[in-house]
């Protein structure tokens, strides 16, 4: 292993470039403009009818019943962008008509209520409030990317989607499979690099031709006959994104498609899509890495404590960086191999990341648990530090009173949610504990904040679908390594906890 780090800080070979640009296109699988849209969409404002439920209420609504108002009455009450109220309808009688503002209109729909649910169309909800804030997002998507949410599943391409991407190391180690990872054989695996196979004989294998009938098979062989996915409705909780077109599954409930024996979710009609390549193995996979963090916390993926908001993965390759790499030259700069960091990461999602030893006789070279930790965080699918965010942050990092500037930035990073704020810390305290022992591991701050902006920022998005908010986020990209290595010199006082 010793002789693999003098090897890593060679001139690279055709390969290793190959794994680099793999790297690289993995790293953009996700877009989080969809995401940010919902984020700015208007939120539901109850227009109430007074402090008593009207005296014709019917069971199932409340203070939002107005009785039999006209639609003028309606116009007059609803003032502002989510005010919303139900009303008897004019016509057809005992019918009720939910009324809302959005985009300066007044729009009215017919309610329905059934076993206990509300609807007006196929989504059905618990409440009304519910019903309202996931019709305001659809609306406001729809005014804002309609072109888009209607050409995603034609424009997306299988071979680069985040679902085949990411499986690609699981199919081929399982292609492979004697070189499988077990957490007991580490190191038995992670000395057989899965490069043996030629990459012509690789793309071979790999191209989504490949199916088998049973969980127990392996996607050895071509087979004559595919499987299909079998897609149903889903209500996902948490943040999700789509697996073919890597775009965010918007709204409150029934955001998308899940297959029922992989897993693979997306976007209704992009499972059209998907070639019926269904692999049932894969079900148990990136549950660790590409899941949003806040949906990775609250799930129970938190690290040491029953409350940490930093994720096992990111706490423990800390601890072991700490451990073994603050004196090594060039720690985060000199890349691992990327065979022990894709079998590494394999083990995680198999194996759960709890269950994966990362000391140094499991994995000898730190190179490889400092390339884990980075491919963790650049596989989020919103970056650790998030657009909006960094947008706050330049603007901070612009004013010129220093204490004024600092003061901003706190605010800023204060603004994540508390997951990722909490990571990020984290994070950057570990980094400024790299800096101190700049003068043996020669990392400076500078340094540091050039190797790690790419990965806690993201805003170097593959160029062909740049949204608006992917521009203006580009066009700040210089100021990235500056804005980290300012939380890297000041972490003290950016995270410090409000007195
Ligand atoms: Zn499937
Ligand atoms: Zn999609």
């Amino acid at each position: 292993m010793v002789a693999e780090n003098a090897k890593s800080i060679q001139p690279k070979n055709e390969d290793e470039r190959g794994a680099d640009h793999n790297r690289h296109s993995s790293a953009h699988v996700w877009k989080s403009y969809l995401y940010q849209l919902q984020e700015e969409a208007p939120k539901p404002i109850m227009v109430e009818c007074g402090p008593e439920p009207h005296p014709d209420c019917p069971d199932q609504y409340s203070i939002e019943y107005h009785g039999a108002i006209s639609r003028h009455m309606c116009t007059a009450l609803l003032t502002q962008e989510g005010h919303y109220l139900v009303r008897e309808s004019q016509k057809p009688q005992d019918c009720h008509t939910l009324t809302l503002r959005f985009g300066g209109a007044i729009k009215h729909y017919r309610l329905y209520y059934d076993n206990n649910l509300h609807y007006v169309g196929e989504k059905r909800f618990d409440s009304v409030e519910d019903l309202v804030a996931d019709g305001l997002v659809t609306l406001y998507m729809e005014s804002k990317a309609g072109h888009q949410l209607r050409s995603m599943a034609t424009t997306a391409s299988y071979i680069d989607s985040p679902h085949y991407t990411l499986s690609r190391p699981a199919r081929i180690s399982t292609l492979n499979n004697k070189h499988v990872i077990r957490t007991d054989d580490t190191q038995a695996h992670i000395s057989k690099p899965s490069s043996s196979l030629s990459s012509k004989e690789e793309n071979a294998l790999i191209l989504p031709q490949v199916l088998h009938p049973e969980d127990t098979q392996p996607c050895d062989q071509p087979q004559t006959s595919q499987r299909p996915h079998r897609f149903i409705p889903h209500t996902f909780t948490g943040l999700h994104w789509c697996g073919f077109c890597g775009h965010f599954l918007w709204g409150l409930v029934m955001q998308g498609v899940r297959c029922q024996d992989c897993f693979f979710k997306a976007h209704r009609q992009c499972s059209l899509k998907v070639p019926s390549d269904c692999c049932p193995h894969l079900r148990h996979l990136h549950s660790v890495f590409g899941a949003d963090l806040t949906t990775c916390i609250r799930s129970g993926g938190g690290g040491s404590n029953s409350d940490s908001e930093v994720p096992w993965v990111v706490e423990a390759c800390i601890a072991e960086m700490e451990a073994r790499g603050l004196t090594m030259e060039g720690i985060y700069r000199v890349p691992g191999s990327q065979d022990q960091i894709d079998a590494l990461r394999l083990a995680f999602e198999r194996d759960g990341a709890g269950a994966v030893n990362i000391g140094e006789r499991s994995v000898p070279d730190v190179n490889v648990v400092a390339g884990i930790l980075k491919l963790y965080l650049r596989l989020l699918p919103l970056p650790l530090i998030t657009t909006n965010c960094f947008n706050q942050l330049c603007g901070a990092y612009s004013l010129s009173d220093p204490e004024a500037r600092l003061l901003a930035m706190r605010n800023a990073l204060y603004s994540l949610p508390s997951a990722h704020h909490a990571t990020l810390r984290t994070v950057i305290q570990h980094l400024a504990r790299v800096c101190e022992h700049s003068a043996v591991n020669k990392m400076t701050a500078t340094s540091l904040s050039t190797v790690f902006a790419p990965t806690l920022i993201q805003t170097s998005a593959s160029h062909q679908h740049l949204q608006p908010a992917d521009l203006l986020a580009l066009a700040n990209s210089s100021q990235e390594p500056r804005v980290i290595e300012c939380c890297l010199i000041y972490h003290r006082e950016l995270f410090k906890k409000e007195s």
